[in-house]
């Protein structure tokens, strides 16, 4: 088959990866308009129990990105100069530069032509056209209707930064500011590195937010990399094929952040596609195949999405263990019990 994968985020190349090692004999070709090192963004979470799943498609890919994961296994919240932690399931994250710099190489190795710093062509002459061009997807566009695309927003609004060092594990950093609670999502993804992810109102710039947080962040600058206010989107489609075009990733889904499940997601949803591909001899039939196995787990998150972007948006105004407890359970998928008695539910984040 020609294949021709439409963006080169997280879904793109790690679909051209898995597709790649499968053992069919496709000509794919991976599009992306982002020229070297062009990509926004900090850390993203990658749980090491994620990396572990990609071992069976490809022991290489696994062992490279194992030895990039920053991991952690507790849950700290500050507030009002108090802070209160408790021990969650093990997460990680890792930069999600290397992460694409990985996959680019792993592509390369395996035969994957790779054009960047251009916009993927129209797929007349492909087999198999895989829209991974995020959020926005054009791909998509051209067939909105087909694919009855609808967003919304949700949550309150954001901006991406990052910390000039590693915080010790998932940590929430809420300030009292003259609007209104601000709230800090924090996680390490190297040795000085952090996501440092703000909620707030009125768009404050990131000196003002680097006052608020002075005392956690300890002298650590907080970074930019394309960071500016918005308020995120959630994207559902009816349905992810039309013809031979199919959505992969942010394309076909996103969920809200605060559960960082996108890059997640959007490897899984790689995996299932090169998988279905290869099982099914009829592509319609591969990629119906692939929706249905996908589609359950991706709903579900949406709305553990939800609940939490709302959570976030309501905040409590509760002592800080009161606030962790309800912190750690409001999505739903751990309870309370879960955590004081050490049990092994499916983690926010995994
Ligand atoms: C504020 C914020 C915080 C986030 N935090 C997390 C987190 O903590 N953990 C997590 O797992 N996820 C997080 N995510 C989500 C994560 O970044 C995405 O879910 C993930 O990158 C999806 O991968 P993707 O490949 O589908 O899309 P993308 O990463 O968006 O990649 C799409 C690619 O397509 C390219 N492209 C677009 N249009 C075209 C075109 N016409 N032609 C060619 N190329 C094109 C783009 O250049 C890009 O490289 C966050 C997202 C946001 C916005």
């Amino acid at each position: 088959m020609r294949i021709s994968v439409n963006g080169g985020g997280p879904a793109g190349l790690a679909f051209a990866v898995f597709a790649a090692r499968s053992g069919r004999d496709d000509e794919i070709t991976v599009w992306d308009r982002t020229g070297a090192e062009d990509t926004y963004g900090f850390g993203v979470v990658l749980p090491p129990a994620v990396v572990e799943v990609f071992r069976d498609a490809d022991p290489a890919l696994a062992d490279e990105l194992s030895g990039h994961v920053a991991d952690w296994d507790r849950l700290t919240v500050h507030r009002h100069g108090r802070s209160a932690s408790i021990g969650a399931p093990r997460l990680g994250a890792m930069d999600r530069r290397t992460l694409l710099r990985v996959l680019r190489r792993r592509c390369a190795e395996l035969g994957v032509g790779l054009v960047r710093g251009a916009v993927s062509p129209a797929g007349d002459g492909y087999d198999l056209v895989v829209a991974a061009d995020g959020a926005r997807s054009v791909t998509r566009g051209q067939r909105a209707q087909a694919f009855g695309t609808t967003t919304r927003q949700v949550g309150v609004d954001y901006i991406w930064l990052g910390a000039g060092r590693a915080f010790d594990n998932l940590t929430f950093l809420i300030a009292e500011t003259p609007a209104g609670p601000a709230v800090a999502h924090v996680y390490p993804y190297g040795p000085d590195r952090s996501t440092f992810l703000v909620e707030a109102q009125g768009h404050p710039a990131p000196d003002e937010l680097a006052d608020w947080f002075a005392g956690p962040l300890g002298g650590a600058r907080l970074l930019e990399n394309r960071s500016r206010w918005s308020r995120f989107k959630e994207v559902r489609n009816s349905t992810w094929s039309s013809g031979n075009v199919v959505l992969v990733g942010d394309a076909a889904h996103t969920s809200h952040y605060s559960i960082g499940s996108g890059t997640r997601l959007a490897l899984d949803d790689a995996q299932a596609l090169a998988a279905a591909l290869c099982a099914q001899p009829r592509l319609a039939d591969a990629l119906a195949a692939y929706e249905a196995e996908r589609r359950p787990v991706v709903e579900h998150t949406q709305r553990v999405g939800r609940l939490s972007a709302e959570w976030f948006a309501d905040l409590p105004d509760a002592p800080v263990d009161r606030l962790m407890s309800d912190l750690a359970t409001r999505g739903g998928r751990l309870s309370w019990r879960d955590l004081t008695e050490g049990r092994r539910a499916v983690p926010i984040g995994g």
